[in-house]
């Protein structure tokens, strides 16, 4: 008899009207994630979410990985399934929990009974299991208000299932549930971050990365697909667009102040994201700016940086201490990628002293000279287009 996962979705959004929407969200993104791992049935019924083996070879254990990256599910529970008899509930119960009963104080049993024509009613399953449970472990004390431990049973149609404390889910909204944005990724720590965090949110991401072959190499772009593959377990599916972005930089190193080097660039860095917005239905514009850290993140840049464009930029690492960045970047498995030592388009041509309390207007003034929609439409043009997560 197979073991299979139980979900919960986070409580708050699935209060309102909007639940049904929700929980769609949340299938299709489970069942997509779960194609990777073997052939799983998944369904939900009073708002929890089942996932069962459909073939011998489907993995368990990697669909209980797989699930926990999905946004949206608060919690994941792996459950042990028998016969639906009393006796075979009470012996998996006291084998499958050993660990579990002998680290605790203290345990209550919940029953969920959903096939009604089990020959018990649930608390007279919890009671009959609890008893045999307090026998095989006669330390442990049946309590029914703050119990250490929680034993879950349920009996459903095809078999009955056992399980403890459930392991924490990834948390956040549905991918897909609070629309689309460009997020801007380097090969750097934070963007990675940025995207994570923003795609937590319920954000679907068009990550775009700007590239200046031969002055970044081939490597660097790897790196780039290399993270974006990292991030596709929690994002999903997603186009990465690599912009040629060599020739902007060239024009702006011949005709404006090398002070102004990097400011300008960041304008043209919003242009273009912009454009690809407007033509993939994105609605924001995501980066790992954070206050303070380099020059080109004083206020007075980012306000020259974001003048350039109507669109929300959300910055979710603003205000974060760079330690606290990098203990997102483990946790989510970038760092070690972030770190590998390739160049950045923002690295070349870096000014040696670049203005760090620019005004809008000054900024605006020295790259009039510049042909910007020209730029910007080759840019645009010349995109490169890598699918992320097509592969099943
Ligand atoms: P990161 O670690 O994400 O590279 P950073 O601290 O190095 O950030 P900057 O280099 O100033 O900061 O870049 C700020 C933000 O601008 C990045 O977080 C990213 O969102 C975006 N950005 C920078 N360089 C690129 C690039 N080559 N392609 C796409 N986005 C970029
Ligand atoms: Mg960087």
């Amino acid at each position: 008899m197979n073991d299979i996962l139980l979900l919960k979705p986070g409580e708050i959004f699935l209060k309102g009207l909007n639940k049904r929407y929700f929980e769609e969200k949340l299938m299709n993104n489970l069942r997509r994630r779960l194609k990777h791992v073997g052939r799983f049935e998944v369904s939900c019924r009073q708002s929890t979410f089942y996932v069962e083996p459909r073939s011998e070879d489907a993995d368990l254990d990697a669909a209980l990985e797989a699930a926990r990256q999905v946004f949206g599910f608060a919690t994941v529970t792996r459950a042990a399934a028998c016969e639906k008899t009393p006796e075979a509930i009470a012996k998996l119960a006291i084998s499958h929990l050993k660990a579990d009963m002998e680290s605790a104080r203290s345990f209550k049993v919940e029953t969920k009974r959903s096939d009604k024509r089990f020959p018990m009613t649930s608390i007279e399953l919890s009671q009959y299991v609890g008893g045999l449970l307090k026998e095989a472990y006669p330390d442990v004390e049946v309590e029914m208000h703050h119990p250490d431990l929680v034993v879950h049973l349920e009996v459903r149609e095809l078999a009955a299932y056992v399980h403890a404390a459930p392991l924490p889910g990834a948390g956040g909204m549905p991918v897909g549930s609070n629309g689309s944005a460009v997020t801007l990724l380097s090969g750097g720590i934070d963007s990675p971050v940025s995207s994570y965090l923003i795609a937590k949110r319920g954000v679907r991401l068009v990550p775009v990365h700007f590239f200046s072959f031969p002055y970044t190499s081939e490597l660097a772009k790897q790196k780039v697909i290399d993270l974006a593959k990292l991030l596709e377990p929690y994002t999903g599916r997603m186009t990465l667009q690599i912009v040629p972005f060599t020739h902007i930089q060239e024009e702006i190193r011949r005709q404006v102040p090398e002070e102004y080097f990097t400011l300008v660039m960041r304008r043209f860095m919003m242009r273009i994201a912009a454009d690809i917005a407007a033509h993939s239905d994105c609605k924001a514009i995501v980066t790992g700016e954070n206050l303070g850290q380099v020059a080109s993140q004083t206020m007075e840049a980012m306000a020259s940086t974001q003048s350039v464009i109507d669109l929300p930029v959300l910055q979710p690492l603003i205000g974060m201490d760079k330690t606290d960045i990098i203990r997102y970047a483990r946790e989510i498995g970038t760092f070690e990628t972030s770190i590998l030592p390739y160049e950045d388009c923002c690295t070349v041509f870096t000014p040696r002293h670049p203005k760090t309390r620019p005004t809008v207007a000054e900024v605006a003034e020295v790259e009039s000279v510049m042909d910007i929609d020209g730029l910007v439409q080759e840019a645009v043009a010349g995109i490169e287009r890598i699918k992320i997560g097509y592969e099943c």
